[in-house]
């Protein structure tokens, strides 16, 4: 059985109402209210009498499970990162991110750490330490928020694999799009994934119409395998044939992040091979030069590198942008979320 901390997040009226006693709807309503501005804590809930404010935390201390602990701002990417203790006591990354045009994007973890062991990436070396829960991946969304009221984007980036926690992901996605709530709009939220074929099947199949992003890193088999185990199970072919049935089914064009790693998959080999992969499907490739990480082997790609593979992708016409490398600073770009955790 999972144990059911305190949140009121990922609630309907009925169910607040019941957790909290309420005898009318309205009451759950105006609490509910609340918690989409991000106030979580019922002292603060001012259109509640002063006697249900005090019995509401005397009854569960405040309307989230988790708290931030740990708050890191890079003020010249607009970048923040939050460490966000949940629980029972892991710990969580959660960060904002600001591109060009000033949208703000949450980069929202789905799981503490992750069991894909992909060898360029931090959260793969913590190993799976547990899903979290669908109201944990709220909370962070409402942690965000407090710090960019404004943020209207949401990515599911951050820590772990959210294929591979695709029920509790699917119920915090139908709750921040709820147009009587959080009111974001599927087509503003990206589901990225290492390549679980099951998940990609099962997301076309439910027809949720949120985005698709796929981390291929690269079109050779055998370096894939090398670099992500889950390769093993889903080689490229599997995958392709899974993306092509996602794009028949959900007719969308999706995104597949390439993580650059210097000497490894930015030669012209690469850009002919990754040309060939995408043939037949409607792609935007996203370029992410690899982000330090101190345990980690590998080399970020010079500008001149990325220079000469973009000229080859230009070349070959496959097309591509350079979305996230913000937030670097701050040790919060994709992929460098790791947290100090009990394992
Ligand atoms: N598990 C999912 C989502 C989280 S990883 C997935 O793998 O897609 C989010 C993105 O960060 C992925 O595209 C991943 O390839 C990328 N990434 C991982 N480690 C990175 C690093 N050190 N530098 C840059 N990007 C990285
Ligand atoms: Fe997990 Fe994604 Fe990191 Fe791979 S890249 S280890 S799937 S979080």
């Amino acid at each position: 059985m999972k144990e059911k901390p305190n949140s009121l997040y990922g609630l309907s009226l009925d169910e607040i109402g019941q957790t909290l006693g309420l005898s009318r709807r309205y009451q759950a309503k105006q609490i509910h209210q609340w918690l989409i501005k991000g106030v979580t804590s019922f002292d603060e809930m001012t259109n509640l009498s002063k006697a249900e404010r005090q019995r509401l935390t005397e009854l569960m201390g405040s309307a989230v499970s988790s708290k931030v602990v740990d708050k890191q701002l890079d003020r010249d990417s607009g970048a923040a990162k939050l460490g966000i203790a949940t629980f029972d006591g892991s710990v969580i990354e959660a960060v904002l991110l600001t591109d060009k045009e000033d949208r703000k994007t949450a980069c929202l973890s789905s799981q503490v750490g992750c069991a894909m062991g992909c060898s360029f990436c931090r959260t793969g070396t913590m190993g799976l330490v547990r899903d979290l829960q669908a109201f944990e991946i709220i909370e962070q969304f409402v942690h965000l928020r407090r710090i960019a009221p404004d943020t209207s984007h949401i990515v599911f980036m951050g820590m772990g694999e959210p294929m591979a926690n695709f029920a509790e992901v699917v119920q915090a996605i139908k709750y921040l799009h709820d147009p009587q709530g959080f009111n974001i709009g599927f087509p503003r939220i990206t589901i990225s994934t290492c390549g679980l074929v099951p998940g990609i099947l099962k997301l076309a199949e439910i027809n949720l119409p949120v985005k698709l992003a796929v981390s291929l890193v690269t079109a050779d088999n055998g370096l894939r395998t090398h670099l992500m185990p889950v390769n093993k199970a889903y080689p490229l072919d599997d995958l392709k044939t899974a993306l092509l049935r996602y794009q028949h089914v959900a007719g969308k064009r999706f995104t597949l992040e390439y993580v650059m790693l210097s000497g490894q998959n930015t030669d012209s080999d690469s850009a002919r091979r990754l040309a060939q992969f995408i043939r037949g499907m409607d792609v935007m490739v996203n370029l992410i030069p690899w982000n330090p990480a101190a345990e980690l082997d590998w080399q970020t790609p010079d500008a001149k590198e990325i220079a000469a593979f973009t000229r080859e992708l230009d070349l070959l016409g496959v097309p591509y942008t350079r979305r996230f490398s913000r937030g670097r600073s701050v040790n919060g770009a994709c992929g460098q979320l790791a947290a100090a955790n009990p394992q």
